[in-house]
């Protein structure tokens, strides 16, 4: 069986809050079903492979975000493999990058990959803390829990869905939270958000692999004991 390829995009320049965790977890949850996984770490001096079946980005600074994006814009590769099909997860500033623009480091719009239809700008306030919303119900994925740390708003066109809505913290600003169309899907989850989002790791390996395979019970232990230590803690502090 070929091995399913996880292709984590940038970890020097995106890979705030342990993101890369979520590649780690997209990796263990196809194993345990018996599905092989390989990781693929690309960083920015290196070509995107285009023959990955998921392709994970993270979070960063202003700055990084903006070389980022010149460097996968310049390559090709990731807009090659998303016009074939391939799975993008992406995450805060990566979310942002996605779209048609964001805000860079002294507001100015910033050209964006033009994956996903959003736009992204600057926000008053700074979004801080944790975050629970609930996932767009055709997409059968639990209540997602996670942490925020951006400056940036977004704003979805046609053309993408809310990811979710959101019952505590910003997501992209006006009650809703990352957004997905096709097989691509971002967010402002940290968390990392496929640790603490099980349901939407699955939902990712779906999208790549088809129908999965069941998981042994006892490997889902950890991952509910977090989900439910999360969730009760905003619920005591809300
Ligand atoms: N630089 C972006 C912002 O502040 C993304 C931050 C992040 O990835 N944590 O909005």
């Amino acid at each position: 069986m070929r091995s399913l390829r996880l292709v984590w995009i940038y970890p020097d320049l995106l890979s705030t809050y342990g993101d890369r965790g979520n590649a780690l977890v997209l990796e263990r949850r196809a194993r345990l079903r018996g599905l092989p996984a390989e990781i693929v770490e690309v960083n920015s001096d290196q070509p995107v492979p285009r023959d990955g079946d998921i392709y994970l980005m993270g979070g960063g600074e202003d700055l990084p975000q903006t070389l980022a994006t010149d460097r996968l814009t310049a390559d090709g590769g990731l807009h090659a493999a998303v016009s074939h099909g391939a799975v993008l997860f992406a995450v805060c500033a990566g979310y942002q990058m996605l779209g048609a623009e964001f805000g860079g480091a002294e507001d100015q719009p910033v050209a964006g990959l033009g994956l996903l239809d959003i736009r992204s700008g600057r926000g008053e306030r700074r979004a801080v803390g944790e975050i629970v919303a609930d996932a767009d119900p055709a997409l059968q994925v639990p209540r997602l829990t996670g942490f925020e740390n951006h400056q940036g708003v977004t704003r979805l066109g046609p053309r993408a869905r809310p990811l979710a809505r959101t019952s505590l913290g910003t997501g992209n600003g006006d009650g809703t939270e990352g957004a997905y169309a096709g097989r691509v899907l971002g967010t402002y989850l940290h968390g990392p958000a496929l640790v603490r989002n099980p349901g939407l790791a699955d939902l990712l390996l779906t999208w790549a692999a088809g129908p999965l395979p069941p998981m042994p019970q006892q490997a889902e232990e950890l991952a509910h004991r977090l989900r439910e230590e999360r969730l009760a803690a905003v619920a005591a502090h809300p």
